[in-house]
C-alpha cells in the first residue's frame, strides 16, 4: 500500500527491522510512521523557540526525532517571527535554497510555521511550490494531523485559523531533559502598540487558569526534574484578566513548589505592572531578581504615536519602587530608534531616560516597518542613515553605561546554574546564568571538570560591558544549597542526576 509519498509499506517494514528493536512504527489512521528525522530551524522570541520545543515534543508522538544535519532531514519545518525585518529575510533566504535540495530528495517534506505563516501562509504556499504546508502559532498542536495530511498524499494547504475555545488550556511539553522549563501561561496581545504585528498573527489575550499551571510546574519539578522555570506570554503580566487571577498571585503558589528553585517571567508591559506584582518582587524568595521591561523610547511624544500607554515618569516611578522592595533588582529593557519622525530631541530624550534607569542590558533597534500595523499607514520622513547613526551611537552610549555597572560587580560572589561551556581565546570557560540574569564565566579546576547543570557560588573578578569573569568559590552539585530548604527536606528526585551529592552544611550565605 502506498503511503502518499511513494513510500510503500512493505519499504517500511525494512527500515524498522535495519533499526533494530528499538526501531517501532507508528501507526496513526491508514498510515504507518516509521522513525524518521525532523530539522527545524525557529527565528524569534522565547514564544517561538517554547512553541518549537511543543511541536517537535509532538513529532516525537508520530516518530519524528530531531536532528542537526538538514540533509538528514525527512521533514523541515520553519518557525518564523514577523517581528523584524532581518529574521524575516533569513526565513525567506533559506526557505528558496531548499528548492534544490527538495529536488535531490525524493519525499522531502517542508513546512512553515509562526507568524509570518499566520498572516502571509496562504501566499507561501501559492510562491514556493516546494513548500507542502504552512500553519499558524494556534494550531501547532496539530502538527501531527498535518504532517499525517502530507504524507497522505493532500495537496498542499495553509491553515491560519485561530482556537476560538473560551479557555486557554494546554500542558507543557517538554523533551530536552534539561533542568529549565518555559511554561506558557498567556497567549495573545489586546495592547497593539501601534508598530507590532504580534496582536494580528497572535491574537486576543487568553490566559490559562492559575490552578493549571500550578499543577503543570508540579509535574515538571516532581517528573521531570525542573528547577527552573520561565513563565512566558507576550503580555505575560496581564496574565489572569479574564479569570480575575493575577501574574503575583500564581508567583506566590509557584513559590511554595518544593524543588523548584527559580523563576522567572517575560515578557513584560509596564502598563500592567502592579503593587501586588511589585510587592511579589520583594517577599517572593524563588523569584528572579531580574525583570525585562521594555521601554521602547524615553520621549513621552514617541510613547504616544506607539500607543504604549505610559508615560516616561511613570516608567521611572515603577523602576523606583521595584528598586526600593528588591535593591538587587536587575532591569533589562527593549529600545526602538528612529520610531517614525523620531526627532533629534525626541532621541535625546531616549538617551536621558538610559541614564536615568540604569538599565543593566538593552536589546536596541530600528524601528521597522510591519505590514498591517498603524505605523505602517504614518508617513515617515526620517531616513535610514540617520536612524543607523542614531542606533550606533545609542548602542555604545548604553555599552558605556553597563561597563560601569559591571565593574561594581567586581568583588561580589553570586549562586548560579552552570548552563554550558565554550572556548575563549584558547581558554575553556564554564558559564552559568545568575538569577540577576548575568552571564559569568569561570574556568573549571581541572581541564575534565564536569559543571553541566550544577549550582555553583563564584566570585566576579573583572568584567566588560556585556559579561562577568569569575573565580570558582564552590561547585554545590546538582541541588542548590537555599536558605528557604530545611535541613534533610525530601526533594524531587534528579533526572538522569550523576552528579556530587548536595552539601547540604554549606553555611555560605550568597546573594543570588
Ligand atoms: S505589548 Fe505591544 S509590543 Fe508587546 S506584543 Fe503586545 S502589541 Fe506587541
Amino acid at each position: 500500500m502506498a503511503t502518499g509519498l511513494g513510500i510503500r509499506q512493505s519499504e517500511v517494514h525494512e527500515r524498522v527491522l535495519a533499526n533494530g528493536p528499538n526501531g517501532s512504527i507508528v501507526k496513526m489512521g491508514e498510515l504507518e510512521f516509521p522513525p524518521r528525522k525532523v530539522w527545524m530551524k525557529t527565528f524569534g522570541c522565547q514564544m517561538n523557540y517554547h512553541d518549537s520545543e511543543r511541536i517537535l515534543s509532538h513529532l516525537k508522538d508520530l516518530n519524528f526525532f530531531q536532528t542537526d544535519e538538514l540533509n538528514e532531514a525527512d521533514l523541515v519545518l520553519f518557525n518564523t517571527c514577523a517581528v523584524r525585518d532581518l529574521a524575516n529575510s533569513k526565513f525567506y533566504g533559506q526557505l528558496a535554497e531548499l528548492k534544490q535540495l527538495k529536488k535531490s530528495k525524493g519525499g522531502l517534506v517542508i513546512g512553515v510555521g509562526g507568524c509570518v505563516a499566520q498572516t502571509e501562509g496562504k501566499e507561501l504556499v501559492k510562491r514556493y511550490q516546494h513548500l507542502d504546508f504552512a500553519f499558524g502559532p494556534d494550531v501547532i498542536d496539530c502538527i501531527n494531523d498535518m504532517v499525517y495530511r502530507t504524507y497522505a498524499g493532500d495537496s498542499k494547504f495553509a491553515i491560519n485559523s485561530w482556537d476560538r475555545s473560551d479557555n486557554f488550556s494546554i500542558e507543557t511539553k517538554i523533551t530536552h531533559g534539561l533542568p529549565q522549563a518555559f511554561i506558557n501561561i498567556i497567549k495573545g496581545c489586546d495592547k497593539y502598540c501601534s508598530y507590532c504585528i504580534v496582536p494580528y498573527t497572535r491574537g486576543k489575550e487568553k490566559s490559562r487558569k492559575l490552578q493549571e499551571v500550578v499543577t503543570d510546574a508540579r509535574k515538571l519539578v516532581e517528573y521531570q526534574g525542573i528547577q527552573e522555570i520561565t513563565l512566558l506570554g507576550q503580555n505575560v503580566n496581564s496574565y489572569g484578566k479574564e479569570n480575575k487571577e493575577t501574574l503575583a498571585a500564581l508567583l506566590g503558589e509557584l513559590d511554595q513548589i518544593r524543588g523548584l528553585e527559580l523563576i522567572r517571567y517575560t515578557t513584560s508591559h509596564p502598563y500592567d505592572v502592579s503593587d501586588e506584582l511589585i510587592a511579589a518582587h520583594g517577599s517572593l524568595k524563588k523569584l528572579s531578581k531580574h525583570l525585562h521591561l521594555p521601554v521602547q523610547s524615553g520621549s513621552n511624544s514617541v510613547l504616544e504615536r506607539m500607543l504604549r500607554e505610559y508615560s516616561v515618569e511613570h516608567y521611572l516611578n515603577l523602576l523606583a519602587k521595584l528598586r526600593k522592595v528588591q535593591p538587587e533588582i536587575v532591569i533589562t529593557t527593549d529600545i526602538i530608534v528612529g520610531f517614525v519622525n523620531e526627532t533629534e530631541a525626541e532621541f535625546q530624550d531616549t538617551l536621558k531616560l538610559l541614564d536615568m534607569a540604569q538599565f543593566d542590558f538593552s536589546y536596541s533597534y530600528v524601528y521597522s516597518q510591519r505590514n498591517h500595523t498603524r505605523s505602517a499607514k504614518m508617513d515617515d520622513t526620517l531616513t535610514a542613515e540617520i536612524k543607523g547613526e542614531r542606533l550606533r551611537y545609542l548602542q555604545k552610549y548604553q555599552l558605556d553605561i553597563q561597563q560601569k555597572l559591571r565593574q561594581s560587580l567586581i568583588g561580589q560572589r553570586f549562586l548560579m546554574l552552570v548552563e554550558g561551556h565554550g572556548n575563549m581565546r584558547g581558554i575553556k570557560k564554564w558559564r552559568g546564568r545568575t538569577s540577576c540574569n548575568r552571564i559569568v564565566h569561570f574556568i573549571p579546576q581541572t581541564e575534565d571538570a564536569d559543571y553541566q547543570w550544577h549550582w555553583v557560588e563564584v566570585e566576579v573578578t573583572s568584567a566588560t560591558s556585556l559579561s562577568c569573569q569569575g573565580k570558582l568559590l564552590r561547585d554545590y552539585g546538582k541541588r542548590p544549597p537555599h536558605l528557604w530548604r530545611t535541613y534533610g527536606e525530601q526533594l524531587p528526585p534528579l533526572v538522569g542526576d550523576s552528579g556530587p551529592a548536595v552539601d547540604q552544611s554549606c553555611p555560605t550565605i550568597t546573594p543570588l
